[in-house]
This record gives C-alpha cells, sequence and structure tokens, in this order.
C-alpha cells in the first residue's frame, strides 16, 4: 500500500491527479485516496463554517445535522473493516474469470476511458437508485438532511453498495481492476466539495460538470428538482437523457417527506420497513412487487414512476427540523463523538492486526455510542437508560485499556468525565423511574 498523502487526495477531490502518478499495475498498489482525504474533509468543512459564518451571519452546520450526517458517512464504511468492497471483489471475479480484452494499465488512454466510465456507471447507478424503490430504501440516506453543506456530502448509505456493483461490471470486461479501483474513488471524491451553498455560479463549467449549482437541484424537494440531475462528475449524461434542470428558484432540501429524526439505524434502514408495510397493504402479487421495483411514488394505476400528486407542496418558506436542546447536552454529545470518531479511526488504522471478534466488538461499540448520542439529541425518554448502558461499557473498557483518549496527555480528564457521564445518567435514570412510578400511581 502506498504511504498516505493528504495532498494527493484533495487534488483527487478536483480531478487534478495525472494519469501518470494515478495508475498502477497492481490493486493493491492504489492508494485509500478516500481514507487519506479525512484531514481534507475535515479541514473543508472548517473552512465552510467559517466562510459560511462570515457570509450569511449564521453557522451553516448545526450540531444535529451536521453529527447525524458523519455518523451516516462512518457507518457506511464499516463494512469495508471486514470485506474489500462489493464494487472491486466482484469487478476483480468478473475481470479474473471472464475479461475480453486487456486495455494497458499504464496508458493515458485507459485512464481517461475509465473516468468516463465509471462516470457513466454511476450516473445509471444513481438514477436507479431513485427510480426503483428497494434501492431508493439505500440511496434515501443521502437526501435526509434538510441542509445543505459539506457534512450533508457524508451522510451516505450503508446499504447502497450491496447493489451498486453490478452497474460497473461491463467495464470490468476489458478495464484493469486497479484502474477501476482509482477511479472509483475519484468519483466518490469529486462528489464532496459540490455540496456547499457557498459556491453560487462556475460559468462555463456548469455546460460540463456537476457542480454545487446543479447538485442543489438534485438534492431538492420542489417538484421541479425531484428526479433530476444524477450525474456525478459530468452532468452530460443529464443533459444526453432529459433529467437535467437547471436551478430556478430556492431549493428546499430533503426528503418530500421529511424523517424529523436524528437516530442514525432509523435514518439508514427506516424505508425499507415503510416499502414492506405499504405493500402489505395491496392485494395482488403484482402490486406488492411493484411497490419495491417501481418509482418510490408508485400506486397501483399509476405510471411507473408515479406522480407527485401527493407530496406536500413547497411553499419556500420551510425551515429544517432543528432540536432545541440544552447546551450543556451539545458540549456532551460532541465531547462523546470526538472520542468514538478517534476510536473509529484508530479501529481502520490497525484493522490488519485485530481479531475479527475484536472488530466486531469494537464495530458494535461505535454503533451502540452513535444510535445514543441519536437518541439525546432527539431527547427521547429512553436516552439516559441507554446513555447509561453505554456508559458502563465505557467504564469497563477503560478497565481493558480499549477506551483511548484523544491524546495520552489527556487520559485521566477523559477516564474522570467518562465516569462523570456515567454518574450524570445514572442519575437521570433513576429520577425518571420515579417520574413513571409517580405517574402511574
Ligand atoms: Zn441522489
Ligand atoms: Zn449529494
Amino acid at each position: 500500500m502506498e504511504p498516505p498523502s493528504a495532498s494527493a487526495a484533495a487534488r483527487a477531490m478536483f480531478l487534478m491527479l495525472t494519469p501518470n502518478e494515478s495508475s498502477f499495475e497492481k490493486v493493491e498498489d492504489v492508494p485509500l485516496y478516500v481514507q487519506q482525504a479525512t484531514p481534507v474533509f475535515v479541514g473543508l468543512m472548517l473552512l465552510e463554517l467559517l466562510v459560511g459564518v462570515l457570509k450569511t451571519g449564521a453557522p451553516v452546520i448545526t450540531i444535529s445535522d451536521g453529527l447525524t450526517s458523519i455518523s451516516a458517512g462512518m457507518i457506511s464504511r464499516l463494512p469495508y473493516l471486514l470485506m474489500r468492497g462489493c464494487e472491486l471483489s466482484a469487478y476483480v471475479y468478473v475481470w479474473n474469470q471472464h475479461r475480453l480484452v486487456e486495455l494497458p494499465w499504464d496508458s493515458p488512454w485507459t485512464w481517461w476511458f475509465t473516468l468516463l466510465g465509471v462516470d457513466f456507471g454511476y450516473y445509471w447507478v444513481h438514477r436507479t437508485a431513485h427510480e426503483v424503490a428497494i434501492l431508493w430504501a439505500a440511496h434515501q440516506v443521502h437526501h435526509s438532511s434538510e441542509y445543505y453543506n459539506l457534512t450533508t456530502a457524508l451522510r451516505q448509505s450503508l446499504t447502497q453498495q450491496f447493489a451498486s456493483w453490478i452497474f460497473y461490471l461491463p467495464l470490468a470486461l476489458a478495464v484493469p481492476p486497479s484502474i477501476f479501483a482509482v477511479h472509483i474513488q475519484l468519483n466518490l471524491l469529486y462528489q464532496f466539495w459540490i455540496h456547499t451553498e457557498l459556491i453560487r455560479d462556475l460559468g462555463p463549467l456548469e455546460w460540463v460538470f456537476n457542480t454545487p449549482k446543479h447538485h442543489r437541484v438534485h438534492h431538492g424537494r420542489n417538484i421541479y428538482c425531484i428526479d433530476k440531475n444524477y450525474g456525478g462528475i459530468l452532468i452530460i449524461w443529464d443533459r444526453l437523457f432529459g433529467t437535467f434542470a437547471e436551478e430556478k428558484e430556492k431549493v428546499i432540501y430533503g426528503l418530500v417527506f421529511p424523517i424529523n429524526t436524528f437516530q442514525i439505524l432509523h435514518v439508514q434502514l427506516h424505508y425499507y420497513l415503510d416499502l414492506w408495510r405499504r405493500s402489505d397493504t395491496y392485494k395482488t402479487f403484482s402490486d406488492k412487487l411493484s411497490t419495491f421495483i417501481k418509482g418510490p411514488s408508485w400506486q397501483p394505476g399509476k405510471a411507473r414512476l408515479g406522480d407527485y400528486e401527493n407530496n406536500p407542496k413547497v411553499t419556500g418558506k420551510e425551515v429544517p427540523h432543528y432540536p432545541i436542546w440544552p447546551l450543556h447536552l451539545q458540549v456532551y454529545v460532541v465531547i462523546h463523538f470526538l472520542l468514538v470518531l478517534f476510536i473509529y479511526h484508530d479501529l481502520f488504522e490497525h484493522k490488519m492486526m485485530l481479531s475479527q471478534l475484536t472488530i466486531l466488538g469494537m464495530t458494535s461499540y461505535i454503533l451502540l455510542t452513535l444510535t445514543s448520542l441519536g437518541f439525546i439529541i432527539d431527547q427521547r425518554p429512553t436516552a439516559a437508560v441507554l446513555e447509561m448502558l453505554r456508559c458502563v461499557v465505557m467504564v469497563t473498557m477503560q478497565r481493558y485499556s480499549l477506551m483511548k483518549p484523544l491524546y495520552p496527555s489527556l487520559a485521566v480528564p477523559t477516564e474522570a468525565f467518562v465516569s462523570l457521564s456515567l454518574l450524570y445518567w445514572a442519575l437521570q435514570s433513576f429520577s425518571l423511574l420515579l417520574s413513571t412510578k409517580k405517574k402511574t400511581t
């Protein structure tokens, strides 16, 4: 594996890598550009926050929404701890068994052809993710934020990768896996910086490239925005296949029916249950099946994609769902989020040295933490008990040196903070118990 290089990852984000420096003979030699880009993601998010405050006078990122988006990004990459990723695994299999020709891995022509091929594949991955309800169940995660900023880019689906790989397989008949492994990352990285409201118009670049302006439309729930602008790097596919829309009136972001929760597993999985319930209300097998394979707005008797007549009308005055929660809880959630982020980072750095059981245990801890913090943001009554149990897990982990402080010198304050957290939530749970007892007697 290549040594980490944040500068290469930063340039990769803006298509500023040359074919020469990013063509490799073997898949094993391909740098983990997405992983290396983490400091760039953080740096650009902080920059957006700063510029946003200077420009608009208010923060463009909120703690509740931003942390939910970053949590979704973290969850989406957890399967990579145990496997190489569906897209690349299936690709290598088809290349090994069924390739028709072998394009030279060290030719710029192969590199450029693959850039176009992957982006074309992405257009169809993305379009079907919007037009086939069972695939939308995975992709709706990315659209579930009512904000539009760089954290929204990280709000990725856990389950989408289990279907998207199919669309790239035709490339495996000719393009070496090492070149595909570069471009599948570059395509994803490019799409990070376009999630911002601060860049308004990029002039002639708007003709060819997917830009913040075009992608804002894609995230809108105004009628003119629905099912438009699917492109990854290039917008030409939308112009060619009739799915392009120019930004007009103010875009209102998010799902047509907002979910109003920051509970991360609900964000990731709720639509599967919704679909199942909807199909259950239909009598014929054909209608039940159509619920899953036709558009998310489909209803019996309607065309494949359905119509949007049941959509709530967008007035332009909608305000995103924003929880009113005490400042001390906001500080608490941010500190615990940073602690789990550090464990997450550490887990990816050392995954080769850890047993599968340890990886599964740490993954469960990360999921428990992100769920519990989501419960606190949502201010659910059960949050106190869940967080108390999580604090017990943290104290146990500290005992066995599995819990790491952000810096070694912060070990003692971190330990004290975790113990205080446990005490706080134990008291909260106790007072909750007393109040429910009072209500029932
Ligand atoms: Zn989409
Ligand atoms: Zn997006």
